[in-house]
């Protein structure tokens, strides 16, 4: 089960990232915690990536897809493997295939949360927080019993300025932007498999099941 796994902030992706790889028994490999790893085992590859960190740049694709080959060929990656964060390029998708063919391995699906950009807006710009004693809230979701005002204080609630939908606009279209051609580019190889986002979370559970269930069979 060679997993990879898309969607905009707000999808829902890291909920279902946490189910999928309980239920399956395969390693989350967010690209964030493979950096770590790298860093912390102390590889070739981990202190090229920290020193280019160091300096806050970028980490080259060269490296990144180095410490990716490094992973998948662990051994808890036999089973399969749900990748999170990478590829982020069409670039790193075209070499993700290159290394996993060395690997004897392919991917199965490449699995789109989608959400309307109208609902992700909502999710990501409700979160509210009282001035007083810091309890969050959010509008749709967990709203107080009066709006404005804290439940368990009476403080006055506020919106951060990275919740507001001018910023989380912003956020989302650049996102769009980027992951629009790596899905084309998965769609054209047949991997793409979208998933409704915009129902409860244990339906879109259920869906993901009903597409992983052909892959163990
Ligand atoms: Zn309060």
């Amino acid at each position: 089960m060679n997993l990879v796994l898309m969607g905009l902030p707000g999808a829902g992706k890291g909920t279902q990232a946490e189910r999928i790889v309980e239920k399956y028994a395969i390693p989350h490999i967010s690209t964030g915690d493979m950096f770590r790893a790298a860093i912390k085992e102390g590889t070739e590859l981990g202190i090229k990536a920290k020193s280019f960190m160091d300096q806050g740049a970028l980490v080259p694709d060269e490296v990144t897809i180095g410490i990716v080959k490094e992973r998948l060929a662990k051994d808890d990656c036999k089973k399969g493997f749900l990748l999170d964060g990478f590829p982020r390029t069409v670039p790193q998708a075209e070499a993700l295939e290159v290394l996993l063919t060395e690997l004897d391995r392919q991917i199965h699906y490449v699995i789109n949360i989608e959400v309307d950009t109208s609902k992700l807006m909502e999710r990501l710009t409700g979160r509210r927080i009282c001035k007083s004693c810091g309890a969050t809230y959010h509008m749709v979701f967990n709203p107080p019993a009066n709006e404005g005002v804290c439940d368990k204080c009476g403080g006055e609630l506020y919106q951060r300025s990275d919740d507001n939908a001018e910023t989380v606009g912003n956020r989302l279209e650049v996102n769009i932007k980027q992951t629009q051609p790596l899905l084309d580019f998965y769609n054209e190889k047949g991997y793409l498999r979208n998933i409704n986002g915009d129902q409860d979370i244990e339906v879109v559970a259920k869906d993901l099941d009903e597409l992983l269930g052909g892959l163990i069979g």
